[in-house]
Parts: structure tokens; sequence; C-alpha cells
């Protein structure tokens, strides 16, 4: 099948080569010509596991073409999507729609013959009604569906995620949209994931349904984290304990320092706003997203508690700025929150990414980068662990001991166990235990 993708981010780009390496000819469209150009030279735009030997293998195979040029990258496509950012509107938190309203006149303009556009990111309830106004009104004349597929594909395993989903998602009342659905994905039936076919509206609501659920996880295990802390109980001991009951499942249970991300903060906002506009509130989500927001910034206590009580002037060690493990995006991680608190009360900070350095440096002031983690911690007067990945999930407390100032860690992980930190003569100290 013909397949165009507007928007080449994590998801379009992810989606577009997963859909080409099915056997599809796709083509990937973005405004931004930078990273066209970078696609084009077989160098990616974004730091995604196997993502490069999965673009260019099929750019190699002709099945996979990049362009700025939407009109020439939708021609004879039978299907559209739009997967564009939807981040957070400035001052209300409603989504912003303006790059999926800007791309459906765009569309609008190029379609000739029936055409399904397909809405990919992740948008509030209605928002399909409004696009298919948009087309419209924009071509009268244009014989088109519109139809929503939310993505639930995670950053650092998108391929997987894409290849094998847990579900698809496709809302639709056009009997026509859904046979060039099913024939899309078919090749993925192979792998028996299930696809769910539903109304537009209710597909769109089930993606922020599964967010605002997972950030309800994440923060009801944090909160239960902190009473573990002031009754001495141990949370991953909890986690496991609840984990293990079927019903609640042992996923999206480990306390951290609050959920970041390009999608669970917005995503939570939008949901709240949809519902307070909708009066039909929900309250636990309004919640949730509060007692996160100020969980960031609260582990910045955390490493100050550990330096003495007093930071001004002493050196902190970041290990890890990435929201998570595996992906360089930096939106919305937790690291900015911890360090922006650990600079206003006077710390100095040096940190390490493996991949998120230039991604930081685009978000972060005044921070030193470091080639490694040992170059890091350094003359550190205390060590923050904020994102778990590999490479500091075995770090040589020997020479952690040797090269810091003082040894103290904060591992907002709870990577490694109290009692090791302690016969290594590390002061040290975690979440929840
Ligand atoms: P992104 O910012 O990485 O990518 C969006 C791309 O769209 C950018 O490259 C931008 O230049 C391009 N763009 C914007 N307007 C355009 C236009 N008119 N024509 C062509 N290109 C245009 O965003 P993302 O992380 O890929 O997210 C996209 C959507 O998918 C969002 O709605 C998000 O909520 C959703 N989503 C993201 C994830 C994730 O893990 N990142 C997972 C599931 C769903």
């Amino acid at each position: 099948m013909r397949v165009a993708m507007i928007g080449s981010g994590y998801v379009g780009l992810v989606s577009g080569a997963c859909f080409a390496d099915f056997g599809h000819d796709v083509t990937c469209v973005d405004l931004d010509p930078g990273k066209i150009d970078r696609l084009n030279q077989g160098i990616m735009p974004i730091y995604e596991p196997g993502l490069a030997e999965l673009v260019t293998g099929n750019a190699a195979s002709g099945r996979l073409k990049f362009t700025t040029d939407l009109k020439t990258g939708i021609a004879g496509a039978e299907a559209i999507f739009i997967a564009v950012g939807t981040p957070s509107r400035r001052g209300d938190g409603h989504a912003d729609l303006s790059y999926v309203y800007a791309a459906a006149r765009e569309i609008a303009a190029a379609i000739t013959g029936y055409t399904v556009i397909v809405t990919k990111s992740t948008v509030p309830v209605g928002t399909g009604d409004e696009v298919e106004r948009v087309i419209r009104e924009a071509n009268p004349d244009a014989q088109f569906a519109v139809v929503s597929n939310p993505e639930f594909l995670r950053e650092g395993a998108a391929i997987q995620d894409f290849k094998r989903p847990d579900r698809i998602v496709v809302g639709t009342e056009d009997m026509r949209a859904r046979d060039v659905m099913t024939e899309l994905y078919r090749p993925l039936f192979l792998n028996h994931s299930p696809i769910l076919f539903t109304a537009r509206r209710t597909a769109e609501l089930i993606k922020y349904a599964a967010n605002a659920f997972l950030a309800t996880k994440i923060t009801f295990i944090n909160e239960i984290a902190d009473l573990c802390e002031a009754v001495g109980a141990d949370v991953q001991d909890v986690s496991r304990g609840i984990g293990l009951d079927n019903r609640i499942g042992s996923k999206f249970l480990h306390a951290g320092p609050g959920y970041g991300g390009s999608c669970f903060p917005k995503d939570t906002l939008a949901l709240v706003k949809t519902a307070q506009d909708a009066g039909a509130p929900v309250r636990i989500v309004e919640t949730v997203a509060a007692v996160n927001d100020q969980r960031k910034r609260a582990m910045a206590k955390k490493v100050i508690a550990a330096a003495g009580g007093d930071i001004r002037g002493k050196t902190v060690a970041v290990l890890g700025l990435t929201f998570k493990p595996n992906t360089d995006d930096m939106r919305d991680s937790p690291a900015i929150a911890v360090i922006q608190a650990l600079q206003d009360a006077g710390a100095t900070v040096r940190a390490f990414d493996p991949e998120g350095t230039e991604q930081a440096q685009l978000v972060l002031n005044n921070v030193d980068y470091t080639a490694n983690p040992y170059d890091c911690l350094t003359g550190a007067d205390v060590a923050v662990l904020v994102t778990e990945w590999d490479v500091f999930r075995a770090l040589d407390m020997d020479r952690v001991k040797s090269v810091m100032k003082t040894p103290a860690l904060v591992d907002l992980r709870n990577v490694y166990r109290p009692e090791e930190m302690a016969r290594r003569g590390i002061t040290y100290s975690s979440i929840g235990r």
C-alpha cells in the first residue's frame, strides 16, 4: 500500500519505518528540512535502539522515502497518517492542536481520490470531527475518511512495541476506511496483535485513559514509597507483594522521582481539561498530575539532605538526564526539575548521560557535561542517579568511592541495595526503603 506519514519524529519515523519494513511503500514528510536532510543521508535525528538499521535498510530498498514537500509526499497515498506533535498549550494545559490542523489543511489541498486520513498523534476527543470539518471546508469535493489510530509505543522499545503491540485501536464508522486500516495492519496480525475497532471518539479517549491510568499507577506507588520511608517499610517488597496479584499486575509499580517524558505529563493535563470542559471532572487524574508535579522538584531535597543539609558551593554529579533509559528525549524529564532545584539552592551541577547531552543542552543552563560516569563523579560532594541507564547499574563502587570528594549516592531509581552500599562505606539513600 502507499502510505504517507506527516511528521517524522519519534512516532512518525518509527511507524513509517516499521510499515515500510512490512512491505508498504512509505513516504515520511516533515517540515524540518534539517531532519529530512539528515534522514536522506542515513543519519538519525533521534536516538532509538535499532532505528538506524531499520531506516537505512528500508530506504536502500526504496520502500522508505523522506521529503519536506507534503504534496509530492502524499501523492497517490491510500492512507495519510498525521503524526505531528500535540504539546501542552502554553497557559492552560489543553493540547495544542495547531500542528494537527495545519497538517490537515495542507493534506486537504493535496488529496486526490478516496483517501484515509489517520490521526496517530494523541488528540483530545472530538479532534477527528474537527479534522474532518477542516478538510471538508478546504476541499468540499474530496473523498476521504478521518480515522483515529492512537499510538501506544514506548520510546526506547519503540520498534518492538510497534511491531508487536498489545493492541491496535482503530476508531472509525466508515467501512471502507476500516478495510484500508485492516489491510495496512494485516502484517501485524501474523503476530496475533488484536485490533480493536470502535467509534472515533472512543478511540481518541482510549489513548488518554490508558496514559492516565499508567500515570496513576506510578504516582500511587510513589506515594506508597513516601509512606514506606515514614513508617520503615520497603516499597520494593510492597510493589512485589501487590504486583503478584493478577488484578494489579507488576508493571508500572517502580517507585521513582515522578513520571516525565513527552506523553504522561501533557496527556494527563489535557485529559483533565477535556473532562472539566465536558462537566465530568476526572479528580483522580487531577490529583495525580498535581502530586507528580511537586514530586520531581522535591527529589532535590533528598540530595541536599545527603550533602548534610546545605548544598551551596557544593558539586553534585547527576547520572542520567533523559526521562528514561534508551532514548535521547529530555521532554519533561525529572532531571530538569531536580537540577534546577539544586542550582537554585546554590549547587554546581555536573552531569553524564549516554545519549541525552545534545537535547539536555537545549533545556538546561550551567551544567558541565562529562564523557563518562567516573569523570562526572570525580571531586563531587554528592551523586544522584536520576535515570537507570545500563551503564549506571554496575558502577565500580571502589572507584566511585575513590574519585568522589565524599562518597554519597542518592539513588532515585533503587538500582542498588542499601545493605551493599553500607558495606562498601557509601552514604546511600533511595526511594521508599
Ligand atoms: P515529535 O516532536 O518527535 O515529532 C513531531 C514532528 O512533526 C516534528 O519533527 C515536526 O517537525 C513535525 N511537524 C509538525 N508539523 C508538521 C507539518 N505540518 N507537516 C510536517 N511535519 C510536521 O513528536 P512525537 O514524540 O513523535 O509525538 C507525535 C505525537 O504522537 C504526539 O501527539 C504524541 O503525543 C504522540 N505519541 C508520542 C509517543 C512518544 O513516545 N513520543 C508515543 C505515543 C504517542
